[in-house]
Order: structure tokens, then C-alpha cells, then sequence
């Protein structure tokens, strides 16, 4: 589901030729002009209160914002090294048309229309090269792979999460990101510095520190390290080479990113008293399923934004996310939630609200809540970070996406819900939740389907959620009533199918087979086309939610 974010950006290949015809004719119900796609958009402003932070703090948290702006720098030419002149050019531009396309470039950060299966909006675009800005536009998989086996040596350097690949007289090179990127990546660096030298000894100064020297060393693992052991105090602060979703040729390239908030104490004690629960129950689990279950960090906030840079400020706005991604640091330290209140309320209000009372029926209405959203996503977060991810191979451990490519990403978010959802049954057993606490939860995932199929089925949360309604679906717990449109849902009935889901996703990562994934996916992978006539019927809510945010009265501090 597209609340959360884990390794999505892996080649959908085989999924993607299954569905074609039907994105295509999705592509013409959306529409696909700037003003068209722009009327789609609802933009909430965020002015975030700093009053609770002290006057050296509040300089400090000013510093990160601005370290995030160099971090958008980088990811615009990570996504096309065209994309600064585009800018130039249209930012000048006075008329409307101009505008609405100056607009909707700033809301994709490229040509390329995340909103419409990367469809171009602007003119002479052409197709989004695979690999983005992260290799030659015209690299093909048989070039890399040639290249590779006669320079092994290569190997390390071109796999690398962080290095651009480029071509010099014929020859393939990689270059480190703390070169190709240096002068971005060092006032950015410094910009850190500075934040950190304001703060009182902490985690945060520890790690803005270690961030800093990070950028400009290319080497992230300490830093990583101390990210996790960082708690919201006085702000969160999560920036660097994180998700691998724009590198669509290899699935191996970090697209830069950052996002500062405020922490939502309240929330965060609420959802920490469960999350103290994950590790037994990954116990058991672990026990089940042979594997070894991850390190013992599961640390978790719940934040109010106060700004996003690179990657996370454009296209579909996360509400959560679960890093570092790296399974091996996973399994030596753990990893680290962060919520966005702010962002989950607004597409709560915005798209989720308009869309369940249209299509729920009264009983599934009265039972979608706020509170059931908010646990479902700490569930599926925490999720995440359980069951197996490094699996013995030949003799070594080897990371769970590497044996299962391009569905590693999909399962990995099937996963992450159907575990989610036994999870929330654990903590009902352990007496910490309600039965109604929960209980709505399901039928808010099924609004969290259809919004997903309306931006298309191609990417990994959308073919997730596919899996999981056609299963949820033909268990008979998710009704369909062609009459009125609307579903009944059988919250019993679907937490039972989650958990056979879930059996079936950690019996498959527990062997890394991909044989058994293709079948996996193959099974429950079709278009559900009886929901054609509930998309269009609620067509004229807002696709999705973008924060505008409001610093004017701190900048002139
Ligand atoms: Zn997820």
C-alpha cells in the first residue's frame, strides 16, 4: 500500500505486459493534461508550530530545511540531468499553459506524469529512460552484464547503492554520489554541521554529525546506525540515499530524499506501547518459520511534518515509513518507523473519508475510523520489519530481494499487511486492544485498494493491493454489490484470509524461492474490472494530497 515505503522500485516486467491494456485505459479516463491532472490534486497547507522548540533548536531544525533543499537539487538530476534546464525554461514562461506546466513539473519533479503510469505532459520528453539519471539513457541489460563479466572487479563499485554509472569513450564508470553530487552534497553537509553544533548533546547531534561526514564520505552504515537510536528529540530529521524506487533498470540505484518533523508525543507513546510487542511475537513467528528474526531495534515516532526534500516531496506522498532498508542492517540492529500524523489525517479527510462513504455500506462505514487507520499503518510499518530477510544460499546469507527480484518488492507489501493484520489480532489476544479497535481496520484497507487502482496496478503497493482484494475477494469476505456499488465487508472473514496470506508470503521468503513467488503472484493477479464503475463513480475526489508548506514567519526570524 502506498502508506509505506520499503524497496518498490525493482522492474515489474512480466506483471507489467499482463496489465497493459488496462492501464491504458485508465490513462484515458484520468485524463492527462497539466490543468486536468492538477484538479486531481488537493493541496493542504502545512504551517508548522516551532513554538515548542528552543531558540537554538528552532535555528537548528532551519538548518536541516535548508540541507533538504540541496537534497531536492540532487534528485532532480537523479531523475533526469534535463530536469534543471526544463525548470529554467519554464519557470519563465508567463502564460497559463506555462504555469499549470511549470506546476505539475514541480509536483513530479520530471516530465514524467507519476500520477499516470509516468505517462510525458511535456512535450519532446519521450519515454522515462529505466535507470533515470543513474545510468545512460540507453544502457541496455546485455551492455551491464557483458561489461561485468569481463571487469569482476567492477562488480562492487557498479552494484553500489550509491555510485552513477555513466559512459566515457566507449567505457562504463562509476562515480560516487559524494562526487557526482559534491557541490550539492557538501553545502548540504554543511548545512548539518551547523545544525548539530546548536543542539545539546543527544542522538540527533550524534547523528546530524555523522550524516554530515556521510555525504561527503559516501559511506553510510555509522550514520545509519545512529539514525535508528535517534527518538524525535527536540525533531526527526531523516535525509540521504534511501529508496531504490527510481532506478527501474537494476533496482540498485538510492534516489536522495529528506523530511524533517515535529514529534506528536501523545500518538507516539500511544502506538510505542504496542510496538514493545513485535519482538515477541516476531519470536514466535521466527520459530515457526525457521528463520532468524532481525536485530532488537524496533524504535517508532509519530511526527508532525515540517518539510520534505528530494524524493519525498514529490508524487505520492508517503504517510510512513520503515528504514534503513538493508536487510544485513536489519538483522545486526533493526530498524526505525516514522508515522506522519500530518499526512495520514489529510488523505484520511481528503481521499479516504469522500471514497468510504460512497462505497462502503453503513456498517463498514460506522466502523471506519481514524484510530483503525492509524493502527493498521503501524502494523503494516512494524511488519515490515518482521519475518525473514536474509536467507542461508550457497552457504551465506543472502538478502531477500536479491533472490527474489522483481516480486521481492510486491510480496514484501503483501506481506507487510497480512502480518500487520495478525499482528493487531496478537495484541487483542495480549489484551492491549479491543476487538472493535480493529475491527474497522479492514474495511479502511478496502478504501486504501481503490485508491491505490486509481493511479494504476503497475507499481508494487498497487499489484499488493490487487493480490490482496482478488484473495479477500474470493474468500467471499469482501462483497460486491453491483447494484449500489458499494461493498460488504466481512472483518472476521478477512482477517482469517490475512492470515493464510501471511503464512503463504513468510513461507515463501522463509525459502527465497522465486519459482514459488511467480506462482504466488500469478494466481491472484488479474484486473478487477467490476471496479471500473466504482472508480469512475468517485472520480471527482482528489487523487492525491500535497503538502504546501508555510515557513515564511521562521525564515524571517
Ligand atoms: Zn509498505
Amino acid at each position: 500500500m502506498n502508506s509505506g515505503k520499503t524497496r518498490c522500485g525493482q522492474k515489474l516486467v512480466v506483471l507489467r505486459l499482463q496489465i497493459r491494456d488496462r492501464v491504458a485505459c485508465l490513462a484515458s479516463v484520468l485524463g492527462s493534461t497539466a490543468p486536468m491532472q492538477l484538479a486531481k490534486i488537493a493541496f493542504v497547507d502545512v504551517a508548522p508550530d516551532l513554538s515548542s522548540l528552543a531558540r537554538e533548536e528552532r535555528e537548528a531544525i532551519m538548518r536541516c530545511i535548508k540541507a533538504a533543499d540541496w537534497i531536492t537539487q540532487i534528485y532532480l538530476r537523479q531523475i533526469s540531468p534535463d530536469n534543471p534546464k526544463l525548470y529554467d525554461q519554464l519557470r519563465s514562461r508567463q502564460d497559463q499553459e506555462g504555469r499549470d506546466l511549470f506546476k505539475y513539473l514541480e509536483l513530479n519533479g520530471g516530465p514524467w506524469d507519476q500520477f499516470n503510469d509516468d505517462q510525458p505532459f511535456i512535450e519532446n520528453a519521450g519515454v522515462r529512460p529505466a535507470g533515470a539519471g543513474l545510468y545512460p539513457p540507453d544502457l541496455t541489460e546485455r551492455e551491464w552484464r557483458t561489461w561485468l563479466q569481463a571487469h569482476p572487479d567492477d562488480q562492487r563499485a557498479f552494484e553500489s547503492q550509491c555510485t552513477v554509472i555513466s559512459r566515457h569513450e566507449g567505457r562504463l564508470v562509476p562515480t560516487p554520489y559524494n562526487e557526482a553530487y559534491s557541490e550539492f552534497l557538501r553545502p548540504a553537509a554543511s548545512e548539518l554541521q551547523g545544525a548539530a553544533r546548536l543542539l545539546e548533546p543527544g542522538p540527533l547531534k550524534t547523528f546530524l554529525q555523522l550524516r554530515a561526514d556521510a555525504l561527503l564520505s559516501n559511506e553510510y552504515w555509522k550514520s545509519d546506525l545512529a539514525w535508528v537510536d535517534t527518538d524525535g528529540r527536540p525533531f526527526e530529521v531523516t535525509l540521504g540515499p534511501y529508496e531504490i524506487y527510481i532506478d527501474r533498470l537494476f533496482g540498485l540505484k538510492a534516489a536522495f530524499e529528506a523530511f524533517v518533523g515535529l514529534p506528536d508525543r501523545e500518538a507516539t507513546e500511544y502506538l510505542r506501547s504496542f510496538a514493545r510487542h513485535a519482538t515477541t511475537f516476531n519470536e514466535s513467528l521466527a520459530d515457526r518459520f525457521h528463520y532468524r528474526p532481525q536485530g532488537p531495534a524496533i524504535s517508532l515516532e509519530v511526527v508532525k511534518e515540517v518539510y520534505r526534500g528530494g524524493e519525498a516531496a514529490f508524487g505520492s506522498q508517503f504517510i510512513a515509513y520503515n528504514l534503513p532498508n538493508d536487510k544485513q542492517f536489519q538483522m545486526l540492529k533493526g530498524s526505525k518507523n516514522v508515522l506522519s500524523r500530518t499526512l495520514m489525517e489529510a488523505k484520511f479527510s481528503k481521499l479516504g473519508a469522500p471514497v468510504a462513504e460512497r462505497v462502503l455500506n453503513s456498517e463498514g462505514l460506522g466502523q471506519y475510523t481514524f484510530q483503525s487507520r492509524l493502527l493498521y499503518v503501524l502494523a503494516h510499518e512494524l511488519a515490515h520489519g518482521l519475518g525473514p530477510g536474509v536467507v542461508e544460499s550457497g552457504g551465506r546469507g543472502v538478502g531477500l530481494n536479491v533472490l527474489l527480484r522483481d516480486l521481492y518488492s510486491p510480496i514484501e507489501e503483501v506481506k507487510a499487511n497480512a502480518l500487520g493484520a495478525m499482528f493487531l489480532e496478537h495484541l487483542v489476544e495480549m489484551r492491549q486492544l479491543e476487538l472493535d479497535d480493529i475491527v474497522g481496520c479492514m474495511a479502511s484497507e478496502l478504501v486504501a485498494f481503490l485508491l491505490d487502482f486509481r493511479t494504476g496496478y503497475t507499481g508494487a503497493h498497487s499489484l499488493a493491493s490487487v493480490i490482496q482484494y482478488n484473495c479477500l475477494r474470493s474468500n467471499g469476505c469482501v462483497r460486491f454489490n453491483p447494484g449500489n456499488g458499494t461493498f460488504d465487508v466481512d472483518a472476521e472473514g478477512c482477517f482469517e484470509a490475512m492470515r493464510s496470506l501471511s503464512d503463504e508470503c513468510l513461507t515463501i521468503q522463509s525459502a527465497g524461492d522465486y519459482d514459488e513467488a511467480r506462482r504466488f503472484v500469478r494466481r491472484w493477479n488479474r484486473a478487477p474490472l467490476e471496479v471500473d464503475g466504482v472508480l469512475a463513480a468517485v472520480a471527482d475526489v482528489p487523487f492525491e494530497v500535497h503538502p504546501v508548506y508555510r515557513l515564511e514567519r521562521h525564515l524571517e526570524q
